[in-house]
C-alpha cells in the first residue's frame, strides 16, 4: 500500500457525454488520493479542436460533483500548478517541444498532408503498418528552425531510435518490453501549435507532479512512446496504471455506442447525467462503478469513505468488466436504505413536485418509512407514493372487483368497512386491523379481498404501500370520503 501522499489526476478530454468509464478513471485516481492523504487533480485535455464538444466540460464538472469527486486543484478552482485546461498552456508545450529537438529527441516536419495521405496509402496497399516515412529525420536542426520560424507549416514528431528495445512498466500488467523499430515518429505538436495528447499529457503529468496516472487502457499500446518521451526529457517516471475496459451487458465485445443507445430503452444507462435523470443516486452508481475492475467481492457495499479506507491501486484489475445494469439497480436500490428518512425524502421530493403535486414535509417524512423497501430508483416514489398527496384519486373501477367480487359484493365490503372505520376515533394499525380482519371471517371472504377492495378505494391503485400505514396517515376524513365515492361507483 502507498502511504506517501500522492498526487493523482483524472484527465479528460471535453469531447463528449461523461460516461461510466470517465467516471471510474476520476474515482480510482481520487480514491487514491484521498487514502494517501494526497492531491486529486482535473485537468482538461482540450487540445483536439475538431472533436470539442462546447458544454463537455461543465458536464464534466457537473458529474464529479454529482458523484462527490471532489478535487483539489482544476480549471474552476485554479491551483499552483494551472492553467489547468491545455489550450490555455500553448506556450509550454511549444518550448518543451523544441527542447526535444534542441536535445535530438525530436524534429520538425514540414511534409505535406497530402503526401503522407500517399505514402500511407502505398503501404496500406503493400500490407505494411501505416508509420513516418522519415521524410524530414534527417534535416538539418538549425535550417529546420529557420523554417519553421520563417512560418513554413510544420509538426514536430518524435525521433524513434530506429534499434533497441524499451521497457515500461504497467503497475497492474508489470515489466512491457517492445521493439522500437515497432514504434513510429509519432508527432508531438501538430500544425496548429497544440500538442498532441502523447506531448500535452506527459509534460503536463511532469510540471503537475503526477505520481500515478491512472487512465483507460486504449492508452496501453502508446505507453513506449510515453516512457521514451519521459526519459528523452530526462524525468522520473510516474507509475502507471492501465484500467480494464468494459464488456457488453452479455461479455461478448466491448461496451459501444449501440448499446449505451439500446441501454436507455429499459431504463438504464452508461451516462452519468442520465444516471442522474432516471433515479439513480450517487452512492449506488459509485458502488456500481468501483467494483467494475477492483479486486474486491463483487457484491461488497461500500460507501464513498469505505472506498477511500480500503483503497488499494495494487488490488485493481486488468481484467475486462462485463456492463451488468442488474447490479446497478441492485446497489441502489441497497443504498437508499441506508439512507436517513430525512435524506430520502429530501431527495424524492423533487419527484413529487415536478408531478405538479404540493408535498407536505410531515406526510412525506412518514410515508418515506412506507416505501424505502421498495424503491430502486428514486423515482420509483411515484406510483407508489404519489396518492398520498393528491386531493382525491381515481380508482378504476374494474380495479375494485378484487378476485372475482361482484359489483354488489365489492360495495357490500366496502360499505361494511366504512361503517367499522366510521366507528373509529381514528384509524391506526392498532384500532382498524383487528375490526377489519373480523369482518374478513364474518363475511367468510380471503383477508386479500376485503383488504384488496379498500385498497383501491382508497389509494387509488391496486398496489400500494401497507394499507393500515397508508390509511393512518392520510387520515380517517380522506379514508370515508374515498370509500364513499368507490361504493358510488360500483352502484353506478
Ligand atoms: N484525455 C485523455 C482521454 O480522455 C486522458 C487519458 C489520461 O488520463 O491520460 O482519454
Amino acid at each position: 500500500m502507498e502511504h506517501k501522499p500522492v498526487r493523482t489526476r483524472f484527465a479528460p478530454s471535453p469531447t463528449g457525454r461523461m460516461h461510466l468509464g470517465s467516471a471510474r478513471s476520476a474515482l480510482y485516481p481520487f480514491l487514491l488520493a484521498r487514502r494517501t492523504g494526497g492531491t486529486f487533480i482535473l485537468r482538461i485535455e482540450d487540445t483536439d479542436q475538431k472533436r470539442f464538444v462546447p458544454g463537455a466540460e461543465q458536464e464534466l464538472i457537473d458529474g464529479l460533483h454529482w458523484l462527490g469527486i471532489t478535487y483539489d486543484e482544476g480549471p474552476d478552482i485554479g491551483g499552483p500548478c494551472g492553467p489547468y485546461r491545455q489550450t490555455e498552456r500553448r506556450e509550454i508545450y511549444h518550448q518543451h517541444a523544441w527542447e526535444l529537438v534542441a536535445r535530438g529527441h525530436a524534429f520538425p516536419c514540414f511534409c505535406s498532408p497530402d503526401r503522407l495521405g500517399k505514402v500511407r496509402q502505398e503501404q496500406m496497399r503493400n500490407k505494411q503498418n501505416p508509420r513516418y516515412d522519415g521524410t524530414c529525420r534527417g534535416l538539418d536542426p538549425d535550417l529546420a528552425r529557420r523554417r519553421a520560424t520563417a512560418g513554413e507549416k510544420y509538426v514536430i514528431r518524435f525521433k524513434m531510435p530506429k534499434e533497441g528495445t524499451v521497457q515500461a512498466t504497467d503497475l497492474l500488467r508489470g515489466s512491457i518490453q517492445t521493439e522500437n523499430a515497432a514504434l513510429d515518429d509519432a508527432v508531438l505538436l501538430k500544425s496548429d501549435g497544440l500538442p498532441t495528447y502523447h506531448l500535452g499529457a506527459m509534460v503536463d503529468d511532469h510540471l503537475m507532479g503526477i505520481t500515478h496516472v491512472i487512465r483507460g487502457s486504449e492508452w496501453l499500446p502508446s505507453l513506449p512512446l510515453h516512457a521514451h518521451l519521459i526519459r528523452a526529457f530526462g524525468w522520473e517516471e510516474p507509475a502507471f496504471v492501465h484500467l480494464s475496459v468494459f464488456l457488453k451487458p452479455s461479455g461478448k465485445g466491448k461496451m459501444s455506442k449501440r448499446e449505451a443507445a439500446e441501454a436507455i430503452q429499459d431504463g438504464h444507462s452508461i451516462f452519468v447525467s442520465e444516471m442522474q435523470d432516471l433515479g439513480y443516486i450517487p452512492e449506488g452508481v459509485l458502488n456500481w462503478i468501483v467494483l467494475m475492475g477492483w479486486g474486491v467481492p463483487e457484491d461488497e457495499v461500500m460507501t464513498l469513505d469505505d472506498m477511500i479506507a480500503r483503497f488499494d491501486v495494487q488490488n485493481l484489475t486488468p481484467s475486462p468488466a462485463a456492463v451488468n445494469f442488474a447490479k446497478l439497480d441492485h446497489f441502489n436500490g441497497t443504498h437508499i436504505r441506508l439512507l436517513s428518512t430525512e435524506d430520502l425524502a429530501a431527495r424524492i421530493k423533487p419527484y413529487f413536485i415536478r408531478e405538479g403535486l404540493t408535498v407536505d414535509e410531515a406526510t412525506l417524512l412518514r410515508v418515506v418509512p412506507l416505501i424505502r423497501e421498495r424503491l430502486v430508483t428514486l423515482d420509483d416514489c411515484l406510483p407508489f407514493a404519489a396518492w398520498f398527496f393528491r386531493d382525491s384519486v381515481n380508482p378504476d373501477p374494474a380495479e375494485l372487483l378484487i378476485k372475482g367480487l361482484t359489483p354488489a359484493q365489492a360495495a357490500d365490503v366496502a360499505g361494511r368497512a366504512q361503517a367499522i372505520l366510521a366507528g373509529l376515533p381514528v384509524i391506526t394499525p392498532a384500532t382498524a386491523e383487528a375490526p377489519l380482519r373480523q369482518l374478513v371471517d364474518d363475511l367468510g371472504l380471503k383477508a386479500g379481498q376485503v383488504f384488496g377492495v379498500l385498497r383501491v378505494a382508497v389509494t387509488g391503485q391496486s398496489v400500494s404501500p401497507p394499507l393500515f400505514e397508508s390509511m393512518e396517515i392520510i387520515g380517517r376524513e380522506k379514508v370515508l370520503e374515498r370509500i364513499a365515492r368507490a361504493i358510488a361507483m360500483l352502484g353506478s
